[in-house]
């Protein structure tokens, strides 16, 4: 605390100094006296528990902001070429592309949260001695062969080789044990709550016979598999594609299948965790490319398509999910943070979170940070960046400026936007989620049961499911049902009367005032519901709980039914939002409107072409 009054007088004194030279390094004007930022070396966030993800104390300070506390930019206290604001994989890769051209450049990190990464985020737990490693939000590389070639060459560079996931990841595992995909009916829809096993693995005639779905729901379900009936005769393939990407997926069953209530009901909620809106919002033609889990009904003797996810296997996976991208991109910035220099060890390594932070680094990564106002210089030659950190407001200067966290927070950091840009970038409605992960000391009841995932039809977690078998580096899964194991659970709010981006706001109210409680109590009911038949109990078998809490979780998913057709990219919003003004850039992934890891990078990979093209 002494060492931030005395900075703080110090620097109300300095600043004609340090304005004659924009980019002195702050060492060489201060020495190499302790950072009031630096982290101390018992730092280490991956291994807490409880509510995670967006935590408390990482919102607050924007929450303030966006209901009108104003921090105007105060006394410069340091100096950069690049200031990023968002420490997720696009902030980290901005900061990487940016040194790749500019060695020598001072690059400073903000990111609210007490990790960086942002949705790649890990989550470790000690069970028996041994440490699992869990993903807590970005999952997997997906299909990436489709990356642009920014993105492909970024993972390159960080030492990603997407070929090895073959040899890493037991793709026969689960097939091998006989563990398929199982469904836990409601009681409120189906007068009793209970679980079936072997979906899509087992005949469908005995699959459906042991549901408690009414008669003619069972025989509904069992044609819409079984029929090799073209439900949209007549037709040519293109008015079938046309048709099929204007109605949902549940018009659909409902229209031309013409099913049974209770079958669109088991439906409903079958996507949440990967488009988060009911069924009823969902295009038909969607439902063509996932095939996962066994499947969907009623569209293979209608039309044939490619799958969305193209011929690659979903394997690119690291234990702790796209964080591995993040760390490796640490490591790229900042060496030392990271020791080794292969993915495989990168693993195990445990970052020093006390490098992230040092006087006198070409990049730093400032943690619990929240920008809170981004504006141009009198002048017009630098970006006064002010954050919040610690409950004060600090400012820095940067020759550049890249706002690489969520595009509908950008128009009340940066006020000067023109208002259509603020309109284009509030268009971004955050989709809210939450992945909880379950340590749990074995996983014989999954095993006993012949399931790998559970999907529930109405419940608060919308699936539970056994962590992908990967073993990297000194990794090693647990494949032996007797080892620990990080359960998987996903919940996403739901509201079933409201539609469009509107359910997603009130999601994210709802989200923030859930407390760990609530979360903890369902994991707790839903898996007694599914396995205590198998000798599973909730009270006596799970060793730790994480919620990570995503209340803005995924970006704008411009491809439902209620998205409007655009005369070319101009008109997109998010592309109106995305422009570059003056010393600022935009990135993100929501700058593309795209929640995947190729946009994160490939958005950031733009806006360094941006920044450095004067
Ligand atoms: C639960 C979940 C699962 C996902 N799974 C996958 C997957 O399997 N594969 C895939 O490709 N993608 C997945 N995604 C999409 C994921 O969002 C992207 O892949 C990618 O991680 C996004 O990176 P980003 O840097 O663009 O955004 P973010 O990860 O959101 O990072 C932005 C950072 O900016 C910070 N920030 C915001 N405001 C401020 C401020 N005012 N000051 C300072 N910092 C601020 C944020 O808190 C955040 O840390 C998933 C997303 C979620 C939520």
């Amino acid at each position: 605390m002494a060492d931030k009054i005395t900075r703080r007088d110090f620097l109300h004194g300095t600043q004609v100094a340090i304005g004659a030279s924009l980019l002195t390094p702050w060492a060489e004007v201060f020495g190499t006296s302790t950072s009031k930022f630096e982290i101390g070396p018992g730092y280490y966030p991956p291994a807490k528990t409880g509510l995670r993800g967006s935590h408390d104390g990482a919102w607050e300070t924007m929450h303030a902001r966006v209901a009108g506390t104003k921090w105007p930019s105060g006394s410069i206290e340091e100096d950069y070429d690049l200031v990023v604001v968002g420490g997720g994989i696009s902030g980290l890769s901005a900061a990487h592309f940016y040194r790749r051209e500019n060695s020598a450049a001072r690059i400073l990190v903000l990111d609210n949260h007490d990790d960086f990464g942002g949705h790649a985020k890990r989550n470790e737990f000690t069970i028996a001695g041994r440490t699992q490693i869990g993903y807590g939000g970005t999952e997997s590389i997906d299909t990436p062969s489709g990356y642009t070639d920014a993105a492909k060459a970024l993972l390159r560079d960080i030492g990603i080789d997407v070929q090895r996931f073959y040899k890493y990841f037991d793709q026969d595992l689960y097939d091998k044990m006989g563990l398929s995909y199982a469904i836990a009916f409601d009681e409120a829809t189906y007068g009793q709550r209970k679980l079936v096993t072997g979906y899509g693995s087992r005949p469908w005639k005995e699959f459906v016979a042991e549901t408690p779905l009414s008669e003619t729901a069972k025989a509904d379900l069992l044609r819409a598999f079984t029929d090799k009936r073209d439900y949209l005769p007549g037709m040519t393939r293109d008015e079938k594609v046309a048709l099929l990407s204007k109605i949902s997926y549940r018009s659909y069953l409902r229209d031309y299948v013409k099913v049974d209530e209770q079958v669109l009901e088991m439906y409903q909620r079958w996507g949440m965790s990967y488009w988060c809106v009911g069924m009823d919002e969902v295009p038909a033609i969607y439902i063509l490319g996932y095939t996962d889990g066994g499947g969907m009904p009623g569209l293979e003797h209608t039309v044939q398509l490619e799958g969305v996810r193209g011929v690659e296997p979903y394997i690119f996976h690291f234990p702790d999910g796209n964080a591995s991208v993040a760390r490796l991109l640490v490591r790229s910035l900042i060496p030392e943070a990271l020791p080794g220099s292969t993915m495989e060890d990168s693993v195990t390594a445990r970052l020093d979170y006390s490098r992230l932070d040092r006087e006198g680094a070409a990049t730093r990564i400032r943690l619990n940070s929240t920008a809170v106002n981004a504006t141009h210089s009198a002048d017009s030659k630098a970006v006064h960046v002010t954050y919040v950190h610690s409950g004060e407001a600090h400012t820095v200067r940067a020759r550049k400026c890249i706002m690489a966290c969520y595009n509908s927070a950008i128009p009340y950091i940066c006020r000067e936007l023109p208002e259509t840009q603020k309109a284009g970038l509030a268009y971004n409605v955050k989709v809210p989620l939450v992945y909880t992960k379950v340590a749990v000391p074995n996983w014989r009841a999954f095993a006993e049961l012949g399931a790998r995932f559970v999907y529930y039809t109405n419940d608060f977690y919308k699936q539970v499911e056994l962590d992908y078998p990967v073993s990297i580096g000194s990794y090693e899964f647990g494949a032996d049902p007797d080892q620990p194991m990080t359960l998987h659970m996903c919940h996403v709010p739901y509201f079933d009367d409201i539609q469009g981006p509107e359910q997603w706001r009130a999601g994210r109210r709802s989200l923030l005032e859930t407390p760990f409680s609530t979360f903890e109590h369902h994991v707790r009911d839903q898996l007694d519901q599914a396995l205590a038949g198998a000798g599973f109990d909730a009270g006596k078998d799970i060793t730790a709980i994480t919620v990570n809490r995503w209340a803005h979780g995924y970006s704008y998913n411009s491809d439902m039914i209620w998205e409007p057709e655009y005369e070319s990219d101009a008109d997109k919003p998010w592309v109106i939002g995305r422009q570059p003004f003056g010393r600022i850039s935009i990135a993100n992934s929501d700058a593309g409107a795209a929640s995947n890891t190729d946009s994160a990078i490939t958005q950031s990979y733009r806006a360094v072409q941006e920044v450095l093209s004067d």
